[in-house]
């Protein structure tokens, strides 16, 4: 494609003509993920538990009152059996409730399971080949659920029983599913829900435009795989309740449809059932950690989709198992700095590894961008716009711009959080002029919320071509 310089860098916090320093991707940072999480629920325990002394300091005031005063709370005025019994329960949730602050542990301590908890192995005090043993031991021992033999044999028979319910759509093609997600409370900071929602927004306008079913996920379906892990659970729980889908779609919320014209040449993967984006030289010359990126990648509905995910997941498990994981990750791929295992390298370490048993099925996509690195791209927006259109999807107008190692929605991103927002902002803009055109409207620059008119209304919407002409629709050449 002559696009090497490009091309490449799709990285994770590299590339994009920065310097190749130390990239700090995904929880990389120094405080890591973990220690954000951590952090943050403490943050939220400690709101509750200053919730919780109001309401004790409440109680005893009303104890206090009806004590020393007789404030008669509805209450008969004489003491009676039923009062004496409130007034010592009272006493005993107080108790209670001054335990648990003291104690400061809250339930959100506890989810951690018996596979990668720490209470279940403690690294530092194993050598390195106890380590690799109790590795060994506990990745074999997690499963996402129960293995499904034969999932080709019942989706088959369910379709066929469930006629209204068909995997194609109308216009004959093949159901999609565009799967996105994002953390189950509020961002670090109040921009990151305001990009979110636009990120979403955007989602929700190529879909509807495209006739793709989307859902946007908040929770975490399996507690031992948060954060990037959480897509695949979610995704095998999709698969099996949706048997009318075949393929299903991840991307990730940092992720943006660019070019809301194009479409996935789905007829090019017939054979194939993962799709992702990446370079072959990169994966199997290299060994490079940044050879696929698993922000935007599509699964066939198939037996061979949920071996897979189950041969992705076991290095997933929070803890331990994630940390030991990490080890072999970094010690195997080029360039990966050392942190926990990511669901990337972990994909990655996979096909290398088992090279024979799944590359058949996977199509390694690079001739559009259906992953494009945010850094190259978004200060080419005003060049695309003078000399290409919509449709094209690959470097001339990008399907797909991720803001790879940016983390609006968290605090410690691999780029200045302004830089991020700015690029966030002109991506979305460049994506909802092709959105907002279909009205009449534009906005007035690509770092500007407000919109202007670029058509003349009409007394005959109607007649109007451009207004209702689907292929025209897009399109932002005049
Ligand atoms: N995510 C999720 N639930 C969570 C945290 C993350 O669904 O609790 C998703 C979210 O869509 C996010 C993706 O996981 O975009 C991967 O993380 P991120 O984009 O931060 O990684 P990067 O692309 O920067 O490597
Ligand atoms: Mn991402």
């Amino acid at each position: 494609m002559g696009q090497e310089g490009m091309g490449y860098n799709n990285g994770k916090g590299g590339g994009g003509g920065l310097p190749m320093t130390a990239p700090r991707p995904r929880g990389a940072s120094p405080l890591s993920s973990q220690h954000h999480h951590h952090h943050r629920s403490r943050k939220i325990h400690r709101t509750f538990n200053n919730v919780k002394i109001t309401v004790l300091c409440g109680l005893v005031t009303i104890l206090v009152l009806r004590g020393t005063i007789g404030l008669n709370l509805s209450l008969p005025s004489q003491p009676t059996d039923a009062d004496a019994l409130a007034g010592a329960k009272a006493v005993e949730d107080i108790d209670r409730i001054l335990l648990e602050i003291r104690s400061d542990s809250g339930p959100d301590d506890d989810d951690a399971g018996d596979l990668g908890g720490s209470s279940a192995y403690n690294a530092t005090a194993l050598n390195a080949t106890e380590a690799a043993a109790a590795y060994a031991e506990a990745v074999g021992r997690y499963a996402l659920g129960p293995k499904i033999p034969d999932w080709d044999g019942q989706r088959r028979r369910w379709l066929a029983q469930n006629p209204g319910f068909p995997a194609t759509v109308p216009g004959g093609k093949p159901r999609i599913m565009l799967v996105t997600g994002s953390q189950p409370g509020p961002c670090d900071n109040p921009l990151g829900d305001h990009y979110l929602l636009k990120t979403t927004k955007n989602k929700i306008d190529y879909c509807r435009l495209h006739g793709i079913e989307i859902v946007h996920n908040l929770a975490h379906l399996d507690t031992e795989l948060a954060g990037y892990w959480a897509k695949l659970p979610l995704l095998r729980r999709l698969m099996l309740s949706h048997p009318e889908v075949e393929w299903i779609w991840w991307m990730d919320s940092d992720a943006l449809f660019t070019d809301m014209a194009f479409e996935l040449p789905l007829s090019r993967y017939d054979g194939h059932n993962l799709i992702i984006h990446g370079y072959q030289d990169l994966l199997f010359e290299k060994n490079s950690w940044i050879a696929l990126n698993t922000g935007s990648f599509l699964f066939r509905n198939c037996q061979w989709s949920l071996d897979l995910l189950d041969a992705w997941a076991p290095m997933g498990p929070k803890g331990f198992i994630r940390d030991e994981a990490g080890k072999i990750l970094t010690a195997n791929l080029k360039g990966r700095p050392a942190f926990e295992a990511d669901d990337q390298s972990a994909l990655i370490y996979l096909l290398l590894s088992q090279k024979e048993k799944w590359m058949d099925k996977v199509f390694i996509e690079n001739s559009y961008y259906l992953h494009g690195f945010w850094a190259g791209l978004v200060d080419k927006y005003e060049d695309m716009m003078e000399n290409h259109h919509p449709g094209l999807g690959d470097e001339r107008w990008p399907f797909v711009t991720h803001f790879v190692g940016c983390k609006p929605c968290g605090s410690y991103g691999d780029y200045p959080a302004e830089r991020c927002l700015k690029s966030m902002e002109r991506a979305f803009n460049f994506a909802d002029n092709q959105v907002l055109r279909l009205y009449g409207f534009a906005h007035k620059g690509l770092e500007n919320f407000k919109i202007k008119r670029v058509r003349n209304q009409t007394t005959k919407p109607i007649n109007d071509k451009e207004n209702l002409d689907v292929t025209s629709k897009i399109s932002t050449t005049s």
